[in-house]
């Protein structure tokens, strides 16, 4: 195969087989330019590696490969944050999670997020509470390293740490989010789109979806401090499901907080005395 040799053919090649905006991303970063040189200097050369590196790409975008996986990168927030296969790729959904948790995080709260990924949230409640004690943890030691690696570049204060859930914390948090798996075992959508390249660990939450939230919900009323506040990102159908959970531990002041699109998508209580 002949490779295109100026930025504009590699750019009328990329769309040829991507969607626009997917097309563009994978150009842009493949060629080294900002994405509004692939309009503005169409007839410059493009060096055979870069051309290459491109159709590599492509290729993968066409197999079904995350585009997030393929850049090793997506923004969040106001973050540009490191992307792994390990850990589930930040989405838009879970800026929900962090706008309901934020009035509820003091300057010096001590913070706790629960199965951290590549540290979205936890990163994202740092940059926005730069003296808060934050602590993000995960099962999966290569997220817990992703994390870090996430914290260290961008200078946010983070402790990291691999627990399971709650297991061997010391408790005392003022707050605790948590973005965990909720999918249910044999949902269809694990075999569709770009879940079928994230993490099965980082998605299906059991057979049910919610087995996961249940123990979150249950063990976090003994982590928190009387009216810390428990923050837990959810499936839209699973609302009235996990507000029971929250009800069933003695959480107060219950609440249903929706995403962008509308949809049921985080609920947050306070725990009792
Ligand atoms: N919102 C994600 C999805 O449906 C699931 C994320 C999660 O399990 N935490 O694709």
């Amino acid at each position: 195969m002949t490779l295109p040799a100026d930025i504009g053919a590699c750019v009328t090649s990329a769309r040829a087989r991507l969607p626009l905006l997917d097309a563009d991303l994978l150009a842009g970063e493949a060629l080294g330019v900002p994405r509004s040189d692939l309009f503005a200097f169409q007839e410059r050369p493009v060096p055979p590696a870069r051309a290459r590196r491109l159709a590599s790409w492509v290729k993968r975008r066409v197999a079904g490969e995350p585009v997030a996986y393929i850049l090793g990168r997506r923004g969040f927030w106001n973050l540009e944050l490191e992307t792994r296969p390990a850990a589930l790729i930040p989405r838009p959904d879970t800026e929900t999670l962090v706008a309901a948790a934020l009035p509820r995080i003091h300057a010096r709260s001590r913070v706790l997020d629960v199965g951290t990924g590549c540290g979205n949230v936890a990163l994202a409640i740092a940059a926005e509470r730069p003296q808060a004690q934050v602590l993000a943890t995960d099962v999966d030691p290569r997220c817990v390293a992703l994390c870090r690696r996430n914290a260290e570049r961008l200078g946010l204060g983070v402790e990291t740490r691999v627990a399971d859930c709650f297991d061997g914390l010391g408790g005392g948090f003022d707050a605790i989010v948590s973005n965990p798996p909720y999918v249910a075992a044999g949902d269809k959508h694990l075999a569709q789109g770009d879940l079928r390249f994230e993490p099965r660990l980082a998605l299906v939450g059991g057979c049910q979806g919610s087995e996961f939230i249940a123990r979150l919900v249950g063990e976090a009323p003994a982590q928190l401090r009387p009216g810390g506040w428990l923050c837990v990102e959810h499936g839209w159908d699973q609302h009235e499901a996990v507000a029971g959970l929250f009800h069933a531990a003695g959480f107060k002041q219950v609440e249903l907080v929706r995403d962008i699109a509308e949809r049921p998508r985080v609920t947050l209580g306070a725990a009792p005395a």
